[in-house]
């Protein structure tokens, strides 16, 4: 069968000949029908991230079961799925606690330390898959791993409502966590630099939109204090600077995207102002319930964010696209 390697930094091929896979009884079999591209597959691709060479990249995807192991019960052939790509021990500290996020196995996952599903079939641990309504198509399916990230970030941050938040970055992730705001009961405040994202980021909620220069414009709009919350979408140098002079003190900054480095450097200024950092990995299965269901209800939407459907073969040249400067949001490959 055929799918998309992730052979080191620079370098993606389509192979053609991988082994379709066979089910343990407790997995089902997957024929994958979209599967997003993500910004940290294309991290990985522009400088060494944290994927392992000669991986099969893909864990934002959806799909129909066409094959279930003796011991799934609840799944059948031909239901239409997602799932959650962490990949946890089920037997630690924090899986007991439902936190799978945590594992002590974590952070491997399908798609960036193991095999993932950019390929035409894909076999999963049946509790990993959870059944998309009918409401829900399968090309929305695949943009639901990002809102699960959106979600958990501002459930895990712990803001209330009236609370005043910035965004920084206005891609997918950054899209996902203004909807989740939204739903929170937040005032929004957004920097993103590309002004062509700034109609759709006021659309699905932001209060304002600002480039980044202007961030001062977001210190009055907030009492000349700060916002509370900052939930940094790209987590470079320049953001997180730029965040801890935004925020007030003693707030709280969410790192939804993360640079090690800028991180480091910025420990100083973060206990000088009573600064709370909050670091965020990944969702737990309960987040991607929430996920569903407010996408059901149409509380989120995740359609304006699908920029783009291609097909496999174009995926190199896309990763090409998607390294440099680009209008792109989110980027699905669809398998037929
Ligand atoms: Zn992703
Ligand atoms: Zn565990």
């Amino acid at each position: 069968m055929k799918g998309v390697m992730y052979e080191n930094v620079g370098k993606i091929s389509i192979l053609d000949n991988i082994p379709k896979p066979s089910i343990k009884p407790d997995e089902v079999l997957i024929k994958v029908k979209y599967c997003g591209i993500c910004g940290s597959d294309v991290e990985s691709f522009k400088r060494a991230g944290m994927y392992a060479p000669k991986t099969i990249i893909g864990h934002e995807f959806s799909g129909e079961i066409i094959e279930v192991g003796n011991d799934v019960k609840k799944l059948g052939i031909g239901n239409r799925v997602i799932v959650n790509p962490i990949l946890p021990c089920y037997n630690c500290y924090w899986c007991n606690r439902n936190q799978e996020n945590m594992c002590k196995d974590s952070p491997k996952g399908l798609g960036t330390l193991t095999h993932g599903a950019m390929v035409e079939y894909i076999n999963v641990k049946a509790e990993r898959a959870l059944l998309l309504p009918d409401s829900i198509s399968l090309e929305e399916g695949a943009a639901i791993e990002p809102l699960a990230v959106g979600i958990y970030s501002v459930e895990e941050s712990g803001i209330r409502m009236g609370e005043n938040a910035a965004v920084y970055g206005a891609g997918t992730i950054g899209l996902m966590t203004i909807q989740a705001l939204k739903v929170a009961g937040a005032n929004i405040f957004v920097l993103e630099p590309v002004e062509s994202k700034h109609q759709l980021t006021l659309d699905l909620g932001a209060d304002s939109v600002f480039i980044p220069k202007h961030w001062k414009k977001i210190k009055k709009l907030t009492n000349r204090i700060g916002p509370d919350h900052v939930f940094d979408c790209v987590g470079i140098a320049e953001t997180l600077t730029s965040a801890i002079n935004l925020i007030r003190k003693g707030g709280q900054i969410t790192l939804v995207g993360m640079d090690p480095e800028a991180v480091l450097k910025s420990f100083y200024a973060l206990a000088i102002f009573n600064i709370s950092l909050r670091g965020i990995y990944g969702y737990t299965q309960d987040t991607f319930r929430t996920a569903i269901n407010l996408l059901e209800k149409n509380k989120v939407d995740v359609k304006p964010m699908i920029t783009k459907v291609i097909k496999l073969s174009e995926v190199p040249a896309m990763f090409e696209t998607l390294s440099k400067p680009h209008d792109e949001i989110k980027v699905l490959v669809e398998f037929d």
